[in-house]
């Protein structure tokens, strides 16, 4: 049986990036960009104040100060989109607000509170030297700068950026269309009559929305029941998107035909077992060079090891450079016992105590229980060599979900 770390290293190699499509850019949120993105201007595009008040020349208001006043007249104005036509004679002043074109031959600005309009006239009562309140053009981008690299995700900030240079198409990795089969007899459709014996495919339901918020496509196909021909033909169907996860039928249980049909219509196995509590059957594989996981059908495993090992190599295959989360140090809130073996993700509930992240595991950790994943925003990861937890213990914790929130502002406690 593989370490959780030998799985995720057998499985990376095979997700990767598509290739690259080119979108709007309002299109493109939450895309990794594939190439490098370069300014293709300078910006601010033109000097321009950085403040209400009067272009000047620095030179005519260096004796400005405490008890002296430089007059000077006042020659027109210059607003944000509209500037001053011509330059700025010298000896003279233009009214200017923020963000508006500093006038040719204006070199400085004197801030509106240091100043008194008098008529067509204006009163300078503090000296402002050589480009003070000026934002020069050029001074926050370059012509020519890189302004995102491959890898770079887009963000609002990212979107920002490059919206501010007009840049209206970006080219970006493509989305892997990722098929969901789930396999059971027992299983139906949200909303269906259920029968004697049957339950809802809640897998499917919860493995499309944690797709989605990967940013990946999910396809969610017809459950297959346990039947050996009618899961390989869906595998069949399955196998003409990018990645394809099949959930349930993957034990060793007299129904379950997953590894079986597997190998029937040619998907050559990888491994199968990992030493990861709950989802120990998860199952890898590949149809010429396709990636296929068999997802176990407990719901608390598959959505587990969905997490865990699907999601890195999910988020590789988006084009993330980084596609592994970076756990916290957390204390345990109690003790807890277990048995050895496998390293056990454990659902808990996160909270800042003082200077700490004390995780409360929830109580029922079995492999079934669905109402243990509400509220849950962190994953705790308990090493398998620990049978026993002390309560105030350090562990590793993956915050998820909603990360950590509170009913009570951050600002009462930072002044
Ligand atoms: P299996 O992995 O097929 O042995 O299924 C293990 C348990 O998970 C059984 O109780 C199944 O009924 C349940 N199960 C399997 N697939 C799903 C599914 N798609 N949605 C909800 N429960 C499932
Ligand atoms: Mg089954």
């Amino acid at each position: 049986m593989r370490s959780i770390a030998e799985a995720l290293a057998s499985m990376l190699p095979a997700f990767v990036p598509l290739g690259e499509e080119e979108l709007h850019l309002l299109q493109a949120s939450g895309r990794y960009v594939s190439q490098e993105v370069r300014a293709r201007f300078d910006s601010p595009p033109f000097d321009n104040s950085a403040m209400d008040g009067y272009a000047v020349r620095a030179s005519d208001v260096e004796a400005a100060g405490p008890g002296h006043a430089v007059e000077l007249p006042v020659r027109g104005e210059s607003r944000a989109g509209v500037p001053l036509a011509g330059p700025l004679e010298p000896a003279a002043a233009c009214r200017i607000f923020t963000g508006a074109p500093m006038p040719p031959g204006a070199d400085a600005v004197v801030i509106q509170e240091d100043s008194e309009r008098v008529g067509d006239r204006v009163l300078i009562r503090e000296a402002s030297p050589f480009a003070k309140h000026v934002r020069a053009k050029g001074s926050d981008v370059s012509r020519g700068a890189a302004l995102l690299h491959s890898g770079d995700r887009l963000g609002p900030g990212e979107i920002g950026l490059l919206a501010s240079q007009n840049i209206d198409r970006v080219q970006v990795y493509r989305r892997p269309e990722v098929a969901l089969l789930s396999t059971g007899d027992e299983l139906r459709a949200l909303g269906e009559d259920l029968g004697p014996g049957a339950i809802v495919n809640s897998n499917v339901y919860v493995l499309t929305e944690m797709l989605r918020a990967l940013g990946v496509i999910p396809v969610p196909l017809p459950a297959a029941p346990d039947s050996l021909p009618e899961i390989e033909a869906a595998l069949r169907k399955a196998l003409e998107y990018d990645v394809v996860i099949t959930m349930g039928g993957v034990s060793v249980g007299a129904y379950d035909f997953v590894h079986e049909a597997f190998v029937n219509v040619g998907i050559e196995p990888g491994f199968w077992k990992v030493r990861i509590k709950p989802g120990k059957p998860l199952a890898f594989a590949q149809f010429e060079g396709k990636p296929v996981i068999g997802l176990p059908g407990n719901p608390i495993s598959a959505m587990v090891t969905f997490e865990i090992l699907v999601a890195p190599c999910l988020r590789k295959m988006l084009g993330d450079p980084r596609p592994h989360p970076q756990p916290v140090l957390a204390r345990l809130r109690d003790s807890y016992r277990r048995r050895p073996g496998r390293v056990e993700i454990a659902r808990a509930v996160a909270t800042r105590e003082g200077n700490e992240i004390v995780v409360a595991l929830h109580d029922r950790q079995g492999s079934g229980s669905l109402p243990s994943f509400v509220g849950v925003n962190a994953l705790v990861l308990l090493p398998s060599d620990k049978a026993e937890l002390a309560a105030g213990e350090r562990v590793e914790a993956i915050l998820w979900g909603s990360g950590l929130t509170s009913e009570r502002s951050p600002f009462e406690a930072i002044a």
